[in-house]
């Protein structure tokens, strides 16, 4: 029998802020499993603000949706039906699964995962899954992290930025000063172990850094771009070093955004070491970031924050709200609860 799924399609292109009208839910009909397919039946979804990058054409490093087609991201579930003798019928998955409720994927393209134990499953989307992975491979790889480093992360309040921050706390970091966009953000930032925090609508970012970290940073991890960049630019160290890791002021420009001022002067002066970061990169590093954070996490030593909205039909208010910073954490749409 078909399996009816109920699913996202990218409905237009947005100019600027993406709107609910940029989106369409629709019923499909999926054929039944073929050999090696299983059915899997989603508990949450993700939405991430690379998702912005990828409504639009132009240049990136991964090709754009098309108009009409599902939209694409990660998601967490349960194997319903399976016609695979590798990912057993029951088994908890990560895949690439789309915005929908239920999907019918080869096998060889789901991760299976390990039972959680007391963890929610949420977590494969967050801070044991992507966004985690990227905090750990850009501040510990990228960013080349040393111990009694002053670290400054933008955006800080999101899902990889509380997880810089907290990680650079944990391996040793002589201050962690963190931006984010509200006076509660910014709260809870003091409450997780930064050292200082500031709310980027206070004043100039340049100004409120320098209140932050008076002396300079070592490390700056960037997800905002724009004026945090410059700011951050402008309080390295003498090779300090930047990871580029998002710009997500920039995500809905619809001209082109100038860069940092006066950047080769900066870079030759101090010498500094500016990196792009792509999470993909880092594959190598995912064994040991999920052993190490799962156990800060255990031990207590880490503090996790998602924000959950409910059902698929909430999937446009999620994503549209993360973009303007509704989420603290992790932003996730739970479509079922957590499998016993
Ligand atoms: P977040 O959980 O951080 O959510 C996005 C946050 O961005 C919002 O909560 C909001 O917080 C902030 N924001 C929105 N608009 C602005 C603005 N104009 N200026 C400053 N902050 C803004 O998302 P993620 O943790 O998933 O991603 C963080 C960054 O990392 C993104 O830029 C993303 O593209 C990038 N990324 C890059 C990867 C890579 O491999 N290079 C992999 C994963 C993520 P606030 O209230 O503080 O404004």
């Amino acid at each position: 029998m078909p399996i009816t799924a109920r699913e996202w399609h990218l409905a237009a292109r947005p100019h600027g802020e993406p709107t609910p009208d940029d989106f369409a839910l629709v019923e499909v009909e999926h054929p039944d499993p073929a050999e090696g397919q299983v059915v899997v039946r989603m508990v949450a979804m993700s939405v991430d603000p690379y998702m912005r990058g990828r409504m639009r054409l132009g240049p990136s490093y991964a090709a754009p949706w098309e108009v009409g087609e599902v939209m694409k991201g990660g998601a967490v579930g349960r194997v319903v039906e399976s016609r695979s003798p590798d990912v057993p019928e029951g088994a908890l998955v990560l895949a690439d699964a789309a915005w929908r409720d239920v999907a019918v994927l080869d096998a060889r393209s789901v991760r299976q995962l390990p039972p959680t134990g007391d963890l929610p499953l949420t977590y494969s989307l967050g801070i044991l899954g992507m966004p985690g992975h990227t905090a750990y491979a850009g501040l510990f790889r990228v960013g080349a992290f040393r111990e009694g480093d002053v670290v400054f992360v933008s955006g800080a309040a999101g899902a990889v930025g509380s997880a810089v921050g907290q990680f650079a706390r944990l391996r040793g970091a002589s201050a962690v000063v963190g931006s984010a966009g509200t006076p509660e953000k910014v709260a809870w930032l003091r409450e997780i172990g930064f050292t200082a925090a500031f709310d980027y609508h206070d004043g100039r970012v340049k100004d409120l850094l320098a209140q932050a970290a008076p002396d300079g940073i070592d490390v700056f991890f960037d997800n905002v771009g724009g004026e945090h960049l410059d700011a951050a630019l402008g309080a390295l160290h003498v090779h300090g070093r930047a990871v580029i890791c998002g710009s997500i002021s920039t995500y809905n420009a619809t001209e082109t955004v100038p860069g940092p001022a006066n950047f080769s002067s900066l870079m030759i002066s101090k010498r500094l070491a500016v990196s792009g970061l792509l999470v993909s990169d880092h594959p190598d590093l995912y064994r040991e970031f999920a052993e190490t954070v799962s156990g800060w996490i255990r031990s207590g030593e880490l503090t996790v924050r998602e924000t959950v909205y409910e059902g698929l039909e909430n999937a446009v208010p999620a994503f549209l709200d993360l973009l303007k910073g509704a989420n603290t954490g992790k932003m996730v749409v739970r479509l079922a609860p957590d499998p016993d």
